[in-house]
């Protein structure tokens, strides 16, 4: 197709060679301030500036097909892109729960770029699915990190194997469309640390993108574009990020100081009015030279890569690229529900088809991720090609954007009780949710829930196939309607995949990456979204998905990890076993059913009796696993030791408490099938002790503890006489009977409540066991460091 990387220097095979083997930082030396300056920011809406010998780039949306603009351009899916594979959206791919399907799409999209001259595709994005009602979830894989995480590495890996660079994005807590250009995301540095970054250091370390591209809001009051903790700090100096850091599509303010915080490219063009501003303030000293040397260093670099990644000649396969979007969507597809196996249907039985997203589907999102697909496929004619002709009658049921449906509703209802099967599709229309805007609730159009009451009424053996992008509140029929289907937005290709699914060519094996809540108000973030007067408050802190349904004990229509299968799996006992690595989780998983399937088995973890808050299970892996009929397959899933660890903000550090942890291995995160317990070893991390520190924090120190713990036996050993002592000093040791006289208090009891008293003050009451200057001295030789 076209090759849009252009430039004086590198019009041969071999001057592109040696452009893309040159030293990026004498190539920059060669370079003019302005000419620096120009190299950090775009020429057009999707390129970047051709500056010397250096070319020009192309940078297209992403992040589930190529929107490659060829005339107009803009950042909102409005005007036409070149065709493309539509694959199935993240908020279904993720469903699938399977990174090697999610590398194939990504090598496949890698294809299209390249075929396409694209030499960075602006994608994936692994944002927290914070709220249901986000505009755009359905470009998010997850409410869980490690989801995002695992799965966020097997696209990028996918993409980037094919030559072209994948960007990361948005970094970071861009969780909602309302106000996503200013909105401050308030946020402890736990949650930050433990759900909002943690999917995206992930992928920063296992698979280097190429790019990232920082967000549009500020975090805790900084514009992502300008936010040196997050960009610098963190991003480079903690992962090891050697790559560009790019901006969303107008998200820098004040170029100057986005430079200095460690953003390198500045999307799209402004006419080289921030590169002006760039070039007066290294001539004033204001922006340190070596700042703008590094942003250019690297956009060098990522011209060199996306020249030693381009083919020229590069095609690909229109038709397998449809066949494996079909895959894709078919895996990802999420079967809710299947009361006395209605599902899969028998070819012969007589469907009454119902609702308008049969025949006009829903399969992608709005704004800047919309695909001109390469083709489309309704359901409808699927399941005519599979049923026979004869054997569908179609009823519309309502229209997609609530106009007059005079009738409509009526001739399905008919429709309904003339058939063996009803299959009723709903869904969201695309002006309920898109990028720009949130939902302002969870539910399906009223006329939509109506005919649901109706068709159930006419004909039981109902099945509901849902297309939304966003979470949906399936409270009012999931218990009445017997066989429901979560097909999110599938892709191009979902019509069929919904056809081979309910015929049983595919045996459905995606699980919920997001719980769905029975109402709006039990969500983690209600009452503190999507903010006001430019701030967003995380109150929910580290409770966020599953994890604050299963903190508050909530009950929830269809949890996190949930879906069934055509087949049964049947799980054995557990044995884990840990190491330095981490966890091994072993387990048999046998399909006691009659059907091929597969399976997710799914790790969680928790800590009892943990010195920090934590959800009563977070996951901490997974494996999908294909079983053949009546095989039983000892699975195996690792949890990597870092992810046992919590963010500690005493040391700013990960710190993996050591104790006996529960390992739950469930079908979904309420229905565990094993359990089991392992030993795990804390890190060697000190908390550096002050003279605020508590007792208790001290008797944990391995230095200071014993020598306090001996002072304060002698001092209760005064206090409550000889036996009572014997467990002060010891928290942990059994309670004794005898109590103190004067004080009421047994040995345990004193324990507890001086246990709390920070150790200085403690020195400062009559009789205590040290004085400060002892205290003093404690505490240095605590602090100092180990030989
Ligand atoms: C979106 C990005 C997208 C960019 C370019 C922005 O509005 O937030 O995800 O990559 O536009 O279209």
């Amino acid at each position: 197709m076209t090759d849009t990387i252009q430039t004086d220097a590198t019009d041969s095979a071999s001057d592109r060679a040696a452009f893309a083997s040159a030293s990026a930082a004498d190539l920059v030396a060669g370079l003019t301030t302005e000419q620096k300056a120009a190299l950090t920011s775009g020429e057009s809406f999707w390129t970047t500036k051709q500056v010397g010998p250096v070319p020009s780039i192309l940078l297209t949306d992403g992040p589930h097909g190529v929107r490659k603009q060829d005339e107009s351009a803009d950042h909102l899916g409005m005007a036409a892109s070149v065709p493309a594979t539509c694959f199935p959206p993240a908020v279904a791919l993720g469903s699938s729960f399977d990174p090697d399907l999610l590398e194939r799409v990504g090598v496949a999209l890698g294809e299209e770029s390249r075929a396409e001259g694209v030499g960075v595709l602006l994608g994936p994005g692994i944002n927290i699915k914070r709220s249901p009602l986000c505009g755009r979830n359905f470009e998010y894989l997850s409410e869980d990190p490690i989801v995002s995480g695992v799965l966020g590495s097997a696209l990028v890996r996918g993409v980037q194997s094919q030559g072209v660079g994948a960007s990361l994005k948005h970094y970071a807590a861009n969780n909602q469309e309302d106000d996503r250009m200013r909105v401050s995301a308030d946020i402890d540095p736990r949650p930050l640390r433990e759900i909002y970054l943690r999917g995206f250091q992930r992928v920063v370390e296992d698979e280097q993108p190429w790019t990232v591209m920082c967000s549009y809001n500020r975090v805790n009051g900084v514009p992502a574009s300008q936010n040196r903790f997050l960009l610098t700090e963190v991003l480079r100096d903690e992962w090891g990020f050697d790559g560009l850091v790019v901006s969303d599509w107008g998200a820098v303010t004040d170029r100057v100081a986005a430079l200095a915080a460690g953003l390198d490219l500045e999307m799209p063009a402004n006419g080289g009015r921030s590169d002006a501003q760039v070039v007066a303030a290294v001539e004033s000293g204001e922006l340190d030279g070596t700042v703008l040397d590094t942003g250019a260093r690297r956009a060098v670099e990522l011209a060199q890569k996306a020249v030693a990644g381009a083919d020229p000649d590069a095609v690909y396969d229109v038709d397998e690229h449809h066949a494996l979007a079909r895959e894709a969507a078919a895996n990802s597809i999420v079967l809710l529900r299947n009361e006395g196996a209605l599902l899969p249907l028998a070819p012969g039985a007589s469907v009454a088809v119902i609702g308008e997203f049969a025949r006009t589907p829903r399969f992608q999102g709005g704004g800047s991720s919309h695909v001109n697909a390469t083709r489309v496929d309704a359901a409808l004619e699927a399941i005519r090609d599979v049923a026979g002709a004869g054997a569908v009658t179609f009823a519309p049921g309502f229209t997609i954007d609530g106009s007059d449906a005079a009738g409509l509703a009526d001739e399905a209802v008919a429709a309904a009780s003339d058939a063996e099967v009803a299959v009723l599709f709903l869904g969201l229309p695309a002006s309920l949710e898109s990028e720009g805007f949130d939902r302002r609730d969870i539910e399906l159009p009223a006329a939509q829930l109506e005919l649901v009451d109706r068709v159930l009424a006419a004909n039981p053996n109902t099945v509901v196939v849902l297309s939304n992008g966003g979470v949906v509140r399936l409270a009012p029929f999931a218990e009445r309607v017997p066989a429901i289907l979560e097909t999110w937005l599938l892709g191009q290709a979902g019509g069929s995949a919904v056809a081979d699914v309910l015929y049983g060519a595919v045996n459905p094996s995606g699980r919920l990456t997001e719980t769905v809540p029975v109402r709006i108000q039990d969500t983690p973030a209600w009452g503190n979204f999507p903010g006001e007067h430019g701030h967003v408050r995380y109150g929910e802190g580290v409770l966020v998905g599953y994890r604050w349904y299963d903190a508050r004990e909530l009950e929830v229509t269809f949890p996190f990890g949930h879906g069934l299968s055509y087949t049964t799996f049947e799980y054995g006992d557990a044995v884990v076993s840990s190491d330095d690595d981490g966890l091994l989780v072993r387990v048999p998983v046998t399909n006691t059913g009659a059907r091929d399937g597969a399976e997710v088995v799914q790790v969680y973890t928790s800590l009892p009796g943990s010195t920090v808050a934590r959800a009563p299970r977070e996951l901490k892996g997974f494996a999908k696993v294909a079983l053949a009929a009546g095989e039983r397959r000892e699975v195996e899933v690792r949890v990597r030791r870092t992810d046992l660890a919590y963010w500690d903000t005493r040391v700013d550090l990960w710190i993996v408490e050591g104790g006996e942890y529960t390992v739950e291995i469930g079908a979904s995160s309420r229905d565990i099938r094993a359990v089991a317990t392992v030993d795990v070893e804390a890190d060697p991390v000190r908390i550096p002790l002050t003279i605020e520190s508590t007792i208790s924090e001290v008797m944990a120190h391995p230095v200071a503890g014993p020598i306090v713990g001996q002072a304060l036996a002698a001092m209760a050993a005064d206090l409550l006489g000889g036996e009572a002592a014997a467990g002060a000093g010891d928290a942990s040791g059994e309670r004794p009977a005898e109590t103190a006289g004067g004080l009421g208090l047994d040995a345990e009891g004193m324990m507890q409540m001086m246990g709390a008293m920070p150790i200085g003050r403690a020195a400062m009451f009559p009789g205590s066991a040290f004085d400060l200057e002892q205290i003093e001295q404690l505490i240095a030789a605590a602090n100092a460091p180990q030989g």
